[in-house]
């Protein structure tokens, strides 16, 4: 597909990773940003990378690029475990790793760091997409907030779980509430903090139920090479539905910071000591509050010169640790597509039947997972749901 120009919305992961396919590949690709920069934002902190995002890291990245991802990515854990909230074992799974430039976690914020490398001129920040039109003559133009437009060959919504461009292709796509709210932090891991950190905390992800609701997942960030801004850190993630947490939404997420971190020291109190000491050694200021939401159904669509990658067409709870994965593997399915000759059209009808296969299946595990793990009822689409119990 000679002199193709693609639009991408949305520097996350899924977006930066397409972004860097492209360009290897010579494809003239632009990516916008709403964000004002490349800072971090409350999104979460640690990402867990499978064999899914692994094998398509590979495939997208030059070589360069991939070893920044190895180089500043968390060394590599090898356990996953279960516990009561008086640190009883509850269950444990440990996976050797062998290969030392394995990567299986990294820390969001140095992630999509390194996925950026090279991309200066690729990546424009302050562009906050708003609106798109399909023209005559096949090109797209694109609308941003501030009433700058641009145009191209193809646009890629790789704008998240919120996606205007979604909304703009499939007004009817529905993004469902699970019941379950997440606060979010970071116990940095000073000399003191390690000395009294269960050894298990930091060998890899870590759950802790108190059996009414309430949990709190632990797991390391340790960095091969920590950024500039700040150091080696434990993720806390404390979960439940409202009334576990005894707050209702329009509290939770009026909470300042200090305040919310309140909410985990409160619904920790009788929890194992050690526990109740890394709750109280957090970083308070890193504390955030979000609402797990997942899709129920993705249905194809007529294909056209507008796709989607990523939470845009699949959000799912974090359950499976599978959305950024699933992000890349879509981001490697649609480089292929684009760079693989032929119609654009049929390419992208391609891309989209491959990507809507895999990601059903992936969405669903995840909805399964995080009945498993949070006790929710799985969400039915909304053509069967009795509306009146949907959560606002
Ligand atoms: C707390 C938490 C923990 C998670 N842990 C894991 C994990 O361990 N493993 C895993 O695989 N997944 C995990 N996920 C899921 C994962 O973060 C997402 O699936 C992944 O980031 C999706 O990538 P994406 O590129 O589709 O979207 P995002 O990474 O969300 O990127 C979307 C980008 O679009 C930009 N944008 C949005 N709207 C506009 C607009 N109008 N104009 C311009 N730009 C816009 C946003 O600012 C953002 O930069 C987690 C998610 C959360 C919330």
């Amino acid at each position: 597909m000679d002199g193709l120009e693609v639009v991408v919305v949305g520097a996350g992961v899924g977006g930066l990773a397409l972004a860097q396919g492209l360009v290897a590949n010579g494809v003239r690709v632009r990516v916008y940003e709403r964000d004002p920069g490349p800072r971090q934002r409350d999104q979460g902190y640690r990402i867990h990378l499978d064999a899914t995002g692994g094998r398509a890291l590979a495939e997208v990245l030059p070589a360069e690029v991939r070893g920044r991802v190895v180089e500043t990515a968390c060394h590599p854990g090898d356990l996953l475990a279960g516990f009561d909230s008086g640190l009883t074992p509850l269950f444990e799974q440990t996976f050797p790793v062998t290969d030392p430039d394995a990567v299986n976690a990294v820390d969001r914020f140095a992630f999509r760091r390194a996925l950026m490398t090279g991309l200066d001129d690729v990546v424009h920040f302050g562009h906050e997409f708003v609106d798109y039109t399909e023209m005559g003559d096949g090109r797209v133009e694109v609308r941003f907030a501030d009433g700058r437009t641009t145009t191209a060959d193809v646009l890629v919504g790789a704008d998240g779980v919120g996606s205007r461009v979604r909304a703009r292709l499939l007004p009817d796509f529905e993004v469902v509430d699970i019941g379950i709210r997440c606060v979010y932090g970071k116990v940095p891991l000073t000399d003191a903090v390690r000395a009294r950190v269960p050894d298990a905390f930091l060998r890899g992800f870590c759950f802790a139920s108190d059996g009414s609701g309430r949990g709190a997942a632990f797991a390391p960030v340790l960095f091969r090479e920590p950024p500039a801004e700040y150091g080696d850190y434990l993720m806390v993630v404390f979960t439940g539905t409202p009334e576990a947490l005894g707050h209702s939404d329009d509290e939770l997420f009026a909470l300042d910071r200090d305040a919310l971190w309140q909410v985990v020291v409160a619904g920790t109190e009788g929890w194992h000591p050690s526990i109740r000491e890394l709750v109280a050694a957090a970083d308070t200021a890193s504390a955030f509050p979000i609402t797990l939401r997942s899709c129920t159904r993705i249905d194809p669509w007529r294909t056209g010169r507008v796709t989607l990658l990523g939470d845009a067409i699949h959000p799912m709870t974090p359950a499976a640790g599978a959305g950024a994965n699933t992000a890349l593997h879509d981001a490697a399915l649609l480089t292929a597509a684009l760079c693989g000759g032929g119609r654009l059209v049929e390419a992208l009808a391609r891309y989209e039947q491959e990507m809507i296969g895999h990601a059903k299946e992936v969405v669903a595990d995840s909805l399964r997972r995080a009945a498993r793990l949070f006790g929710t009822t799985p969400p039915v689409p909304a053509a069967a749901a009795d509306r009146s119990t949907d959560a606002p």
